[in-house]
């Protein structure tokens, strides 16, 4: 052949190693989720902004990679939702939460928190998820309206008239929900009024602006209004400085999460934070 090797230029070596790392990635993953043993659950604490005490704990999944170390799962989640494993995954992930806050009492009325497991789309759009939640509850032994389940605004707002029969079904079984990074979808102000949702989650971007050379308080602050008036608690997450906390305990947000606080923390630091909590 007469062509060199520029003839090929569509071949981009760069973007098959893309894709097998991705296919190599997903395999790992699923082995991981096979053995178990390089999957786990961090903790951060939710506090109540008017007595600062922890009232509950957002569960956050870490995978330990034996080779890649700590891989974010800002980039593991989107890879299990488009390989599915983000059902056996997520399956997982609560199952280990709830263990964990029986562990930690939390079953107990005299510590009655809550423990926040995230719910992704993929998860949200499987036939019987209320039921894979009641059974787990079942077998842990904890009570339903110990945990909260966050859905992001987007998931909440696609398929919306699906999503208020799911989203029924698991009010039916008494867990509570959240809608997770608030703000920053497009919520249509009639459906949230009809779905049962219990808690707003601001989102971080607007605590962010809270402080800085340009604060900005008024997102924030209409959030916070609008989860009072449509009788849902509001959360603050990502709060890193005094000055935000202060801000949002001044506006009436009722809890807030964030480095301030505590980062998310292995079960055996966060079980550590409990041990000097007043029961209720
Ligand atoms: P998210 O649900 O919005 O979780 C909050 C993220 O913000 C966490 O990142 C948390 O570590 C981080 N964060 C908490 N406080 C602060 C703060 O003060 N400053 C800053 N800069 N960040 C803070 P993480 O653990 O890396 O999780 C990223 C996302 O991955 C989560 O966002 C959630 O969407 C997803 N995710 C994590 N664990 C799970 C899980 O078990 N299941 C599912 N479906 N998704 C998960
Ligand atoms: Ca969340
Ligand atoms: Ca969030
Ligand atoms: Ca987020």
């Amino acid at each position: 052949k007469s062509a060199g090797s520029g003839q090929f230029a569509r071949y981009d070596p760069q973007m098959h190693s893309g894709l097998v790392e991705r296919l190599q990635l997903a395999a790992d993953l699923r082995r991981a989720l096979e053995t178990g043993g390089e999957l786990e659950m961090h903790y951060q604490p939710t506090i109540e902004l008017r007595t600062g005490q922890i009232v509950g704990f957002e569960a956050l999944v870490r995978w330990r990679h034996p080779v890649r170390g700590m891989i974010s799962p800002a980039d593991f989640i989107p890879l299990a939702e488009s390989t599915g494993l983000i059902r056996p995954l997520g399956q997982w992930v609560l199952a280990e939460s709830c263990r964990q806050a029986v562990a930690w009492g939390m079953g107990a009325p005299e510590r009655a928190m809550t423990m926040a497991v995230n719910v992704s789309g993929r998860q949200f759009d499987q036939p019987g998820l209320p039921g894979i939640v009641a059974a787990v509850l079942a077998e842990t032994g904890l009570p339903a309206q110990r945990l909260c389940l966050e859905m992001t605004e987007s998931v909440l707002m696609t398929d919306t008239e699906e999503n208020l029969a799911v989203l029924l079904s698991l009010k039916d079984i008494g867990v509570r929900l959240a809608i997770d990074d608030f703000g920053t979808g497009y919520s249509s102000l009639a459906y949230l009024r009809r779905f049962p949702v219990d808690t707003l989650k601001i989102d971080r971007s607007f605590v962010e602006r809270l402080s800085g050379a340009t604060p900005d308080a008024a997102l924030a602050r209409t959030i916070v209004q609008l989860g009072q008036s449509l009788g849902m608690a509001t959360v603050a997450e990502g709060i890193e400085q005094y000055a935000q906390f202060l801000a949002l305990r001044r506006m009436g947000c009722d809890l807030a999460q964030g480095y301030y606080f505590s980062r998310p923390l292995p079960a055996a630091e966060a079980g550590l934070l409990l041990q000097d909590h007043k029961p209720a």
